[in-house]
């Protein structure tokens, strides 16, 4: 039997449908909306199409959504100050600072500026906190992995006493997927596994995954045969492996490949995210799913 494909794009609209829908209904109850700032340093082009849709789609939500543009040559102190600035307005929730910043910058010091009741993208160590103690504690998982876990639950992929094997152990991805995996409670419960560089036989922990998450970054690295028959595969590598003309735009448009070879596991896992279209999509779902959330904490309080 064919995979099942699991849809990121679908998924997403179903996603952000409902985040419209609740914004709304808060904006007539209470006069209220969600406000999100984005901040961008400098004009790196990937940074700037990034922030470009993570705006367009706050304002499709309803959101309140101010865009701060800073130049390049930026200091560190007037990018801190604005940062400072938004987490005394109370008429923004979530404060998103585009990454990568320049050099002169340090990033770190950056995020830990950020209100951690404010910091939407779930990087502050407060919220990495947070998430390793679980349940109730966790406020902003970060969004790619957040991503993962709302798309087994919604493609009815269940993680109860699940074998997971994720390949990749960043803090961006890895670490923090295997956290919500293996949290006691609904989509999770998992036994998860982690491999990097360092693992041996890599081969040998794909083999007895249920659910096998590919996040290393290497194109084709997960070979067919490593892949149990009816394993579910989520593949969060976006690797360029070349150009092509768009037939939509007539652009250049890089080539994007995954981790995995999605058309050899068709015939042989249960459930498969395509790249592009698979947990590409997901990530801006969540970044507006946790500004929503900011926003119903401050309702609440
Ligand atoms: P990263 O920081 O470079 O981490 C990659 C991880 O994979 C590292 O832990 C590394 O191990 C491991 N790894 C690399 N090559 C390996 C190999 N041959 N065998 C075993 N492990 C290997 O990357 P990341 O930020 O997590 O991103 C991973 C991929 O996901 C990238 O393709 C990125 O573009 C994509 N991504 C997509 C989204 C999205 O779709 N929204 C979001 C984030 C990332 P070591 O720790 O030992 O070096």
């Amino acid at each position: 039997m064919q995979a099942q494909i699991i849809n990121g794009l679908e998924i997403r609209k179903a996603i952000l449908e409902e985040i419209k829908a609740e914004t709304a209904e808060y904006k007539t109850k209470t006069g209220k909306v969600p406000g999100l700032v984005t901040i961008l340093v400098g004009e790196n082009p990937a940074s700037v199409s990034y922030v470009t849709l993570k705006v367009k789609t706050a304002l499709e939500m309803g959101f309140n959504e101010v865009q701060v543009n800073l130049p390049e040559s930026c200091t560190e102190q007037e990018l801190l100050d604005t940062v400072e600035k938004y987490n005394r307005d109370d008429s923004i929730h979530g404060i998103l600072v585009q990454l990568p910043l320049p050099k002169h910058i340090d990033e770190n010091k950056v995020i830990y500026a950020i209100d951690p009741d404010k910091d939407v993208d779930g990087f502050h160590p407060v919220n990495i906190g947070r998430l390793l103690l679980g349940g109730k504690h966790t406020k902003y998982p970060p969004c790619t992995p957040a991503g993962i876990v709302e798309m087994l639950s919604r493609a009815g992929v269940g993680t109860e006493g699940k074998e997971v094997v994720i390949v990749g152990r960043s803090n961006l991805v890895g670490k923090p997927l295997a956290n919500m995996l293996c949290a006691k409670g609904k989509n999770a419960n998992a036994t998860v596994t982690i491999c990097h560089t360092g693992t041996k036989d890599l081969a040998s922990h794909c083999k007895r995954a249920d659910i096998l998450v590919a996040a290393a970054g290497c194109p084709g690295l997960i070979k067919p045969e490593w892949v149990k028959p009816g394993a579910c595969v989520i593949d969060v590598g976006v690797n360029r492996v070349g150009e092509k003309i768009s037939e939509k735009t007539g652009k250049k448009v890089a080539i994007l490949k995954g981790d995995t070879d999605f058309d050899a596991l068709l015939d042989i896992a249960g459930y498969i995210t395509p790249v592009p279209g698979g947990v590409g999509p997901m990530t801006i779902a969540m970044l507006m799913k946790n500004t929503l959330n900011a926003f119903k904490y401050t309702m609440e309080k």
